[in-house]
């Protein structure tokens, strides 16, 4: 189980560093609940009514998201979800 608190910081950390992300990272905040790992990079975020797939690779710096969003070439908040996640993962062990 990853801390909400962790998420939450590293989110403010990276709206930050990114301001045009800062609406983004606030609704991936609220989709990390629904991040269920499928193994081999591929990652379901689940929000409310919608179902998205999102390919990482291993170190998660990269990431591809099958939504409308993503399609339009930005860094959707289901990826961004997905990196919250995976970075308050790999911190915590
Ligand atoms: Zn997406």
């Amino acid at each position: 189980m990853i801390p909400a608190q962790r998420i939450r910081s590293l989110a403010t950390q990276w709206a930050e560093r990114h301001p045009e992300l800062a609406t983004r990272l606030e609704k991936a905040v609220a989709l990390t609940g629904g991040v269920k790992s499928q193994g081999e990079g591929v990652y379901v975020v689940e929000g409310v009514g919608d179902e998205y797939i999102v390919w990482a690779d291993p170190q998660g710096k990269r990431s591809t998201c099958n939504c409308e969003d993503s399609r339009r070439g930005h860094h959707c908040k289901h990826r961004l979800a997905v990196a919250l996640v995976f970075k308050a993962e790999t911190e915590s062990t």
